[in-house]
């Protein structure tokens, strides 16, 4: 399955607006105050995107189409590394969690976009230097191994800010709720010598969210957990040796 069917085929429902409240209220009080129009790539069901639109002249673009049916702005279908509007249209573009899904391709074609549409300001919204191999799950049918919300990649702010290079950053700072980092050295040990079954404690993602699609096979399982002495110990010991950081990294450049 290619990303697209992936992303028509995911449930944007579940994506709610409580649960991202504290972050959509940081996002606002955030953003330049001379900032009249925004350009929101990737907004998914626009959660953010529609409370944007309350305050400032909005476009939205997103490639999946069930996604923009929950949209209320101005919106296109379009990838994110190819849209169809003309060069320097918005005061700012502002794109939140989005930069981690993307392959490396898209992702240079996207944070050109991206600098090709905005007239002043860039918005990045990700999350903050995560260990995507945290969350890894494999497909019982083809083994594929896939990180469960399907991010791709990682960023801390130096990553951010040599992607925006030409720019100078204004503003940046982490927030939200606290997330344990993963070591690697540790979860390298937990892929070579534990079962996948084991990986995935229900405290991490609880029952009623572990439905998922083989990215590769589109085999829809449930991801079962089954506790491994081996990889509680492992995870204990990376308890004691990572540290917690904030969910979030938000970073805003002006053009120079
Ligand atoms: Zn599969």
């Amino acid at each position: 399955m290619d990303n697209k069917t992936f992303y028509e085929k995911f449930d944007w429902a579940s994506f709610k607006y409580d649960a991202l409240k504290p972050k959509v209220e940081k996002v606002l009080i955030s953003i330049p105050e001379d900032v009249n129009t925004i350009l929101d790539v990737g907004c998914g069901n626009g959660i953010i995107t529609n409370v944007l639109g309350q305050n400032f002249e909005v476009t939205a673009v997103d490639r999946s189409a069930e996604a923009l049916k929950f949209v209320e702005t101005n919106k296109i279908k379009s990838s994110a590394d190819n849209i169809p509007l003309e060069s320097n249209s918005f005061d700012m573009v502002f794109s939140s969690e989005l930069l981690e899904h993307l392959t490396e391709n898209v992702l240079e074609g996207t944070v050109k976009e991206i600098k090709r549409l905005s007239k002043k300001y860039i918005f990045i919204t990700v999350p903050n230097d995560e260990n995507p191999d945290k969350l890894l799950i494999k497909c019982p049918k083809c083994n594929y191994i896939y990180n469960s919300p399907s991010h791709l990649r990682s960023f801390d702010l130096k990553k951010l800010k040599a992607l925006f290079a030409e720019y100078k950053l204004i503003n940046s700072f982490t927030f939200g709720k606290k997330v344990r980092y993963y070591n690697p050295a540790i979860l390298k040990l937990k892929r070579k010598f534990t079962p996948s079954t084991s990986w995935i404690p229900y405290f991490w993602i609880d029952k009623s969210k572990r439905k998922t699609t083989c990215p590769k096979c589109e085999n829809e399982f449930e991801n079962e957990y089954k506790f491994n002495p081996i990889t509680t110990a492992l995870d204990t010991l990376n308890v004691l040796i990572s540290p917690k950081k904030d969910y979030w990294l938000f970073a805003i450049f002006e053009k120079e």
